[in-house]
């Protein structure tokens, strides 16, 4: 099990108004191209059934009839969310300040565990630990700790951000500076392709899942983490919540996951919802003055129960898969 860290270890709080204002400039980005963006169908199912649940930042988040996937539409296009990431000032911001101050305790608390996690899940599966790709690697520190951990043979990063591919490069790793459809021409076959918080960001997640099979070799893992959006977090927040921001567009749920693998012919191996922070970043939302609608409990559960009772609650969520940060491991149905 990871080991228990809090909100403010992730996001130093001496950053928070910087943070805030990088990322309004950025709604305000998006917003201003509203009129290019387009209405889709479920991401996950492609039903048109769907209903508006609320409205945030000025855009609609529609939860679908059939999958219960909640989902912005209309939303920006693949060609504006290219521009958006190139120009992001939220993103800068992260690069100047809330990455390097936390990276290091981004690296025993998430990465390191992370790496263990999916060293166990290729055991439990037999399968074998020679090569290694991340897409969207991001900065490179999941690659730097795999890499020194040895776990693996082979690592490889798939990276199309030019600024992230050098850091990547910077840090010593094997970097594939493509977009996903074209990664197959340098690495095929690999053991496990592992992808963290990034489905949940694109204009079609399932395009993307599809592309990650395609690097997958016979006997392999595909291992995706994203919110789980019927978790405690951002179901006791609902909008309030800041994983429903600007950049995410999808939030699939244990099941809408499922279900959205199997139409791509894999079969999900284990599903789990190994989140820390739940019940501490609902807590100290408390303290600034959210309100919770009507629900006692929780007012009483944050304010005026203990710390181990806090954790507990915690581990209750992740034991029943009601934590909002979800893992999910997958494998090629044989045919
Ligand atoms: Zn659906």
């Amino acid at each position: 099990m990871a080991d228990q860290f809090s909100e403010s270890d992730i996001r130093p709080i001496n950053f928070e108004s910087g943070q805030k204002q990088a990322l309004e400039q950025d709604i305000e980005w998006l917003l201003e191209r509203k009129d290019s963006f387009v209405k889709v169908s479920c991401p996950a199912c492609g039903s048109d059934r769907s209903r508006t649940l609320f409205h945030k930042y000025g855009l609609t988040y529609r939860e679908c009839d059939n999958c219960e996937t909640l989902y912005i539409s209309p939303r920006p296009t693949g060609k504006i969310l290219e521009e958006f990431y190139k120009n992001s000032k939220n993103y800068a911001f992260w690069a100047k300040y809330i990455y390097p101050q936390s990276e290091k305790i981004r690296k025993t608390k998430i990465v390191t565990p992370r790496v263990q996690r999916i060293s166990t899940l290729a055991e439990e599966y037999g399968i074998s630990k020679n090569k290694i790709v991340e897409v969207g690697a991001g900065f490179g520190t999941f690659g730097q700790v795999i890499v020194e951990s040895g776990e693996f043979n082979h690592y490889y990063a798939v990276e199309p951000t030019p600024d992230l591919a050098r850091e990547c490069e910077a840090k010593g790793l094997n970097v594939i500076m493509e977009p996903i459809e074209k990664a197959y021409l340098e690495v095929t076959n690999a053991d496990v392709v592992v992808s963290f918080e990034v489905i949940e960001h694109l204009f079609n997640p399932k395009d993307f899942i599809k592309k990650c099979t395609s690097l997958m070799g016979p006997n392999s893992l595909l291992i995706l983490t994203c919110p789980n959006w019927k978790g405690f977090e951002t179901q006791v927040l609902m909008e309030g919540s800041d994983t429903f921001d600007a950049e995410h567009l999808n939030y699939f749920s244990p099941s809408s996951m499922k279900l959205c693998l199997e139409s791509l012919g894999l079969e999900v191996l284990k599903l789990f919802t190994p989140g820390e922070i739940d019940v501490d970043i609902v807590k100290s939302k408390i303290e600034k003055g959210f309100e919770v609608k009507e629900d006692k409990f929780i007012q009483y559960l944050t304010s005026r129960t203990d710390k181990e009772t806090l954790n507990n609650f915690q581990r209750f969520l992740q034991k029943n898969n009601l934590s909002t940060h979800m893992w999910v491991a997958a494998k090629k149905i044989d045919l």
